[in-house]
């Protein structure tokens, strides 16, 4: 009789072990694929690509996206970047073959004195599988902010751009047919070209009379709060730096590991943050061990706010008028990394990912990334840009320096290259300004009422 209670007992306790089990598999089935977690206060909210900031009444913060798939399932019969998708806030995806490219390096990393340096190689360099045909890591946070918007979408994105994140985002609306208003500074239009034509979706304002890429930002945000039109939001939207961190991503996958160090430059540090991001997803997934990557981060000198902050120990940017911002970023040849309000003190930002990581900033001249840059050519047989030569000459600085050991796990974050060899192998069109207007001068509305007559008639 006792020996029957015990079976009885057994029986029921197994029961009562599946329903859990079972509750626990129909609880993560209804779970939405992420949501958006507050780094302030906590705050969860339903994933939206529309959201950019938490509701609650504090200082500024960034929002995260948490992943219902704490595991990364790589997908790879899914188009490019997409096979990552369980870590991406998509609704669908994109056609594309591009995607970053992680690959050991043997020339520079023996000029260096490097046993295990790894390059992820974000552009056009076929012979390593390299297939972005813009050139530049901007396609990896275009191709995951478009694909997180509901399809036929009515209003249009607005998006203020020094050059890369513009030819990007111009080139995936083209293709896809997704209207777009893109702000940016005159002087840097030769940026904005494609191997194919662009479609009459995207319109193209520049901005004249010597304004910059902070000029762009400030009337970009002008236009994204009328009707008809709404913000990416740079460093504040989730889908930007999902798309950013699969270069992490990429390389933890490759080498079967998380990097010790990941060298990158960065202008509005979104890059830097979304490095640690995929770090800690990485850390949680648990089978990539249990490194916090150092982050080495570079700026062009003499426009370097961020160096200069994380060099005297500040969570605050110096203070720096206008017209000397302006005068040292005419300096600098890697535009892209001029950004005059950066993600920096913001809670979440790129001075916590620092703290983290026991970060290190590198301020870098235009003859060190111009040296680096030919050393690259020389060396690994592809052109990269400037601001890949900063994050490039910033290595070089760290091993002169010690700052890293010969058999440490270096990744550096190529973050474009082979706009030369792209120029070589196809004919670009290049994007004409519908409007070009100065800083002060610029009227919002009138050029929204422009753009949409242009989308009636297109
Ligand atoms: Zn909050």
């Amino acid at each position: 009789m006792c020996s029957l209670r015990l079976i009885l007992k057994d029986v029921y306790d197994d029961i009562k072990t599946n329903l859990t089990i079972f509750a626990t598999f129909i609880r993560y089935l209804n779970m939405p694929k992420s949501i958006l977690h507050c780094i302030s206060c906590g705050a969860e909210y339903n994933s939206d690509p529309f959201r950019l900031t938490c509701d609650a009444d504090h200082s500024p913060s960034l929002l995260r996206s948490v992943y219902r798939a704490e595991q990364l399932e790589v997908k790879p019969h899914l188009p490019g970047l997409f096979r990552y998708a369980d870590w991406m806030p998509i609704e669908r995806t994109l056609q594309t073959a591009g995607k970053p490219i992680t690959y050991e390096s043997k020339n520079l990393a023996h000029h260096l004195g490097l046993d295990r340096l790894f390059i992820s190689f974000n552009g056009y360099y076929p012979e390593q599988g390299a297939q972005m045909l813009t050139g530049s890591f901007k396609e990896l946070e275009a191709f995951s902010v478009l694909a997180g918007l509901p399809k036929n979408h009515p209003q249009t994105l607005v998006i203020a751009s020094a050059g890369n994140t513009g030819r990007a985002f111009a080139t995936v609306c083209s293709e896809h047919r997704i209207p777009l208003c893109l702000v940016i500074p005159e002087k840097n239009l030769s940026a904005l070209w494609s191997k194919t034509s662009f479609d009459p979706v995207v319109s193209l304002i520049a901005v004249g009379d010597g304004g910059d890429y902070s000029d762009a930002i400030a009337l970009g945000q002008l236009m994204s709060k009328l009707d008809g039109f709404f913000p990416e939001g740079g460093a504040a939207n989730v889908a930007r730096r999902d798309g950013m961190g699969l270069t992490v991503v990429d390389a933890a996958v490759t080498l079967g590991r998380i990097p010790d160090h990941y060298f990158q430059a960065v202008g509005s540090g979104t890059g830097g943050i979304a490095a640690w991001e995929a770090n800690l997803r990485l850390l949680a997934d648990g089978r990539f061990g249990e490194q916090r990557m150092k982050l080495h981060l570079a700026q062009n000198a003499p426009f370097a706010p961020m160096v200069e902050a994380w060099k005297a120990a500040s969570r605050v940017l110096p203070a720096i008028s206008e017209a000397e911002a302006k005068a040292a970023i005419n300096q600098v040849s890697a535009q892209v990394l001029t950004n005059r309000n950066p993600a920096y003190s913001i809670t979440g930002g790129l001075y916590e990912a620092l703290v983290e990581t026991q970060g290190e900033m590198y301020a870098v001249t235009n003859s060190a990334s111009e040296q680096a840059r030919h050393l690259f050519a020389e060396l690994e047989g592809i052109d990269i840009s400037p601001a890949s030569g900063v994050a490039l000459a910033a290595l070089l600085q760290a091993v002169e320096a010690k700052k890293v050991d010969r058999r440490d796990y270096i990744m550096l974050n190529i973050t474009s290259g082979g706009i030369e060899r792209i120029k070589q192998d196809y004919s670009l069109h290049y994007l004409q300004p519908m409007i070009t207007c100065s800083p002060a001068e610029a009227n919002p509305r009138e050029i929204a009422a422009q753009i949409e007559y242009h989308l009636q008639c297109s």
